[in-house]
């Protein structure tokens, strides 16, 4: 089996796996990374998920997700405030060096609104990660979701974010191309993200027309309408050397065998970076 070393999937992509399913498979692929989503780690220790995956060769690459900061009341943003909390020590004991944040919206409060709650909620959570020696990624997630799941949609509203709390070292940005391909700021914004330390991870999946779910019909590299490898080079001519981590929401995909899945994925990565 070939070694792809700055492969890393999210096990989300492959959701039907146990989470030891996905440690010893992606293991077996050649994959260098993990991306671990909390549900693996329900009824866990998180240490000793860590301990697997790195005996299993893997590195620890992220926890998605923390974030969800706006909300409609004080006690729903302390509670929200509080579960990120819990998220960073998961974050600690697993061995993640980085929490990615989805950052939160709510339908009809104004987004500048949800934005200031964000940075709120961030810097009060900021000195725990600091603590835990967990960073936290920012994901601009695509304006789709500006209703609900995130109010900050460009890499630019990330990197303002950042400003406004200072440029602490241990906040910076996760960029996902199917959240910012279409922006005409893109390259730009990477390469200034990267000059102010700030391009702590990088996801990769595609763009399918027609989407026929806004949010579980994601596509695998190459069927789509994203120019993935042109990113992918803007970002590795940062110096950016992290993961290609694959994060790939699919009811299609989710309903196949999932070895064969990760076959595709793997042809798929190999083809994108021939
Ligand atoms: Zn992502």
């Amino acid at each position: 089996m070939p070694r792809r070393p700055r492969l890393c999937i999210h096990t989300i992509t492959t959701k039907p796996w146990s989470t030891e399913d996905c440690i010893q498979r992606y293991a077996d692929a050649g994959a260098g990374g993990i991306t671990f989503w909390r549900y693996n780690l329900d009824n866990r220790d998180p240490a000793q998920v860590g301990r697997q995956a790195r005996e299993a060769g893997l590195d620890i690459v992220s926890l998605c997700r923390g974030g969800f900061f706006p909300g409609a009341s004080a006690a729903a943003r302390q509670a929200s405030i509080d579960d990120n909390r819990r998220c960073i020590e998961q974050a600690r004991d697993l061995g993640a060096p980085l929490i990615v944040l989805v950052c939160g919206a709510v339908p009809g409060q104004p987004l500048d609104e949800s934005r200031k709650q964000i940075a709120d909620g961030i810097a009060a959570v900021l000195p725990d990660a600091e603590a835990a020696g967990v960073k936290l990624g920012i994901e601009p997630l695509h304006p789709m979701y500006a209703d609900d799941r995130s109010a900050v949609n460009t890499m630019r509203q990330a990197n303002e974010i950042c400003d406004r709390l200072g440029s602490h070292p241990m906040l910076g940005i996760a960029a996902d191309v199917y959240h910012l391909w279409w922006d005409p700021e893109l390259e730009q914004q990477v390469r200034l993200s990267a000059e102010l330390q700030r391009l702590f991870a990088f996801h990769i999946c595609d763009w399918k027309t027609p989407t026929t779910d806004l949010l579980n019909d994601r596509g695998l590299m190459g069927e789509g309408c994203i120019p993935i490898r042109q990113i992918s080079d803007w970002v590795d001519q940062t110096g950016f050397s992290g993961c290609r981590e694959v994060e790939i929401f699919s009811n299609r995909y989710w309903s196949m065998p999932q070895e064969d899945w990760l076959n595709q994925i793997c042809s798929a990565y190999d083809s994108l970076y021939a």
